[in-house]
């Protein structure tokens, strides 16, 4: 029993106590653990997982939601990691048991497969991804005739936005439009109308959209059997980053604990960075309270993760928040190195001088991988991504372009998420347009026919061949036939659905022979889902990024450099971490100036960034910058101020240099070069003779 208690040795008091926080008790009570960054939350949570096993909890029973599955598997990982030093090898079995760990919308749609027959929903249903829901509003708007061009009604994804605000937040239309979408407010009616409509439309074609799953799982909790028989799969439900849950998943979340029992949740109030899909930290700071009696709380204030300078800077930079709950952080990793404050001239510079720091970290033995750039927006990677490939450095890009995006490997989705849901208008809308041929008004006829009958795929195939498509058809419909019928079982259906789609993508695109290379990664990725379901499900759901080698899926033994929106890197780490365009501008985003609110969120982004340094961060400034605003002047240079969120008296706290440093040779460089000879002279000797 000894060495089962090495791993909670390694922990402090604070984290110890949140591990161990209800052992031995039948139902122990709520748990938040609310602390800045890099103070061991996620450690904790993970900790508290194995704990939880070690006393014998049924992992199977343990639910465990993080904000993308990348992060579950690594939560997944550093479980296995702490339980084998306490059981050794068979640790493995217990996380694979594991399988209750993943988003909160990946979890949702899972228990709506399994309960789909006690809320009147059919399991086959298909998700829509964004695009797809705009594409559907889009079809929906259409036919009500409300059409943007007419009459300046808000465009598509304005109304996706609109709807998915009002579900997220819980609220009222007329509230959403008047906060968020003042310019919208005139259409008040004519909304809730077309988001009648689109509801309606959801469920004749039986496809569910993101916040449907929360939406549909928040509703087949209020029904008392339904919620006994889903809460009661689970023993322990924990939660990471809750900062950025929304109401609808703080309202699941209590509908699946409603006593609080076996609850447990962390976040860090100065890392809320995802107000824009209505996520809101007052779900942390409401938590307590929710419950009788009141949740304990676990707060952690030393800082494992960077060393002092690095700490300071982040704490000056947050400490000028307008509202804030955790503690300033302290650590004891002491260091004389400042982060830098680097001022280039352009972001050409910009690009060179990260690259140049790469290479000198990665000679001096540091891999590509301890290292990373951030970014406030995917655009702003553009000079860098360019220079990376010049010089044949890898890299990853997290939070970009998805893999998906990707116009071959969306039509091939779309024919697998036909082929599963025949009734889904959006996916059969993209397939039926890839004949040549077939335009939106014979699409739209021959899907008006399949709705009619209760096998569509049948009315298919009865369906006489489009005159214009005559050539092509039966191979659809027989393509489409075997993949429902699940002749060839998965994953090797995908080889039928690839044959016919094969050489149409030859006549669309002249790259073809690339974009086959991504169509065989997604065979292989394919290969590791256990049904055509699942794949779709969790694919859709949290795709995978693209990468610089244009095949889609990074070779994960290889040594490559981390790109990511600040967004996308929470809760991660690097030894050494560059943070492009800290200027007025980009951080704080243009975009996010508009009130104090968007500002503070900005300040919190900052925050989040200079957090997930280890050893080395470096803060560039680029004096001039290069903005699209796509809506009002086109593209132009803009001149840079530093950003706002680090003032003159917060400088000394960096190093505050220039790049290229200014050496005799760079001035030498700026100068006329001295005369060394007269062309003039020799010009006109030619004719002095
Ligand atoms: P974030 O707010 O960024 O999500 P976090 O609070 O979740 O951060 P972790 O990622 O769990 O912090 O931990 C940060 C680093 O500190 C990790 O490298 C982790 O291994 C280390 N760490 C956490 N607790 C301890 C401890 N008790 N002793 C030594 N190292 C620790
Ligand atoms: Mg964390």
């Amino acid at each position: 029993m000894l060495a089962s208690l090495n791993y909670l040795d390694a922990l402090n008091p604070e984290q110890r106590r949140a591990v161990e926080h209800g052992t031995g008790q039948e139902r122990p009570g709520p748990l938040l653990v609310i602390a800045g960054a890099g103070s061991g939350k996620t450690n904790t949570l993970a900790h508290r997982v194995a704990h939880l096993m070690v006393n014998g909890a049924d992992p199977r029973r343990i639910l465990l939601m993080t904000f993308s599955r990348r992060a579950a598997s690594e939560m997944s990982r550093r479980v296995e990691r702490i339980a084998a030093q306490v059981m050794g090898k068979n640790s493995s079995l217990l996380t694979d048991a594991l399988t209750w760990a993943g988003t909160f919308h990946g979890i949702g749609a899972r228990l709506l497969r399994e309960h789909a027959a006690q809320i009147g929903i059919d399991p086959a249903f298909t998700i829509h991804d964004r695009e797809d829901s705009a594409d559907l509003m889009n079809l929906v708007r259409h036919e009500l005739g409300m059409s943007e061009a007419k009459s300046r009604f808000p465009t598509k994804g304005t109304c996706l936005a609109i709807y998915s605000r009002v579900v997220n937040a819980q609220g009222e239309l007329e509230t959403v439009l008047k906060e968020t979408f003042p310019w919208c407010a005139m259409w008040a009616g004519e909304l809730r109308t077309l988001f009648g409509a689109y509801v309606e439309a959801k469920q004749r074609q039986n496809v569910l959209d993101y916040d449907d799953l929360l939406l549909y799982w928040a509703g087949m909790m209020s029904d008392p059997g339904i919620a006994a028989a889903v809460s009661g799969k689970f023993d322990h439900v924990l939660v990471d980053e809750y900062q950025d849950t929304n109401r609808l998943q703080a309202s699941v979340l209590l509908a699946m604990r409603p006593g609080g029992e076996g609850l447990t949740v962390v976040g860090d109030d100065a890392q809320s960075i995802y107000s824009f899909r209505a996520a809101t930290v007052r779900n942390i700071l409401d938590f307590p309270a929710a419950f009788t009696p009141a949740a304990d709380i676990v707060t952690l204030d030393r800082n494992y993760r960077s060393t002092q300078p690095i700490l300071s800077a982040a704490n000056a930079v947050i400490d000028m928040a307008s509202e804030r709950f955790t503690k300033n952080l302290w650590t004891d990793r002491l260091s004389d190195a400042k982060p830098l404050l680097v001022t280039v001239r352009d972001e050409a510079d910009q690009a060179r001088y990260v690259v140049h720091k790469v290479l000198e970290a990665r000679e001096g033995g540091m891999s590509l991988k301890n290292q990373a750039v951030l970014f406030r927006t995917s655009s702003h990677s553009g000079p860098l991504e360019i220079e990376l490939t010049r010089r044949n450095i890898p890299f990853v890009k997290f939070g970009g372009l998805k893999f998906l995006d990707a116009a071959h490997i969306k039509d091939l989705l779309a024919i697998l998420r036909w082929a599963e849901n025949p009734r889904d208008r959006v996916a059969g809308f993209r397939v039926l347009q890839l004949l040549p041929g077939v335009g939106p008004g014979t699409a739209g006829k021959v899907l008006d026919a399949m709705a009619t009958g209760p096998d569509p795929i049948w009315v298919l195939g009865e369906i006489p061949a489009p005159p214009r498509a005559a050539e092509g058809w039966t191979g659809l419909v027989d393509m489409l036939g075997r993949l429902s019928r699940k002749d060839a079982g998965w994953p090797l259906e995908l080889g039928y659905a690839r044959l016919w789609y094969e050489p149409l993508m030859e006549q669309a695109y002249e790259d073809a022979a690339i974009r086959m290379q991504d169509i065989m990664q997604l065979e292989q990725i394919a290969g590791g889902y256990p049904s055509r379901e699942r794949f779709l499900t969790e694919l859709t759901l949290d795709p995978p990024d693209a990468t610089s080698d244009q095949s889609g899926v990074p070779h994960l033994d290889e040594d490559y450099l981390i790109l990511s929106t600040i967004h996308s890197a929470k809760g991660q780490e690097w030894k050494a971490v560059h943070v492009l365009n800290v200027v007025d501008g980009c951080i704080p985003s243009d975009l996010g100036t508009g009130s104090t609110h968007e500002l503070e969120e900005e300040r919190r982004l900052l925050y989040v960034a200079m957090t997930r340094a280890r050893d080395e961060l470096n803060l560039i400034v680029p004096q001039r910058f290069f903005v699209t605003q796509q809506h009002k002047h086109g593209d132009k240079h803009l001149y840079a101020q530093r950003t706002r969120f680090i003032p003159r008296a917060m400088v000394p706290l960096f190093e505050d240099i220039l790049w290229p440093p200014v050496t005799p040779a760079y001035i030498e460089g700026l100068s006329p070069a001295p005369v060394k000879m007269d062309i003039g002279a020799q010009m006109r000797g030619m004719w002095s003779k």
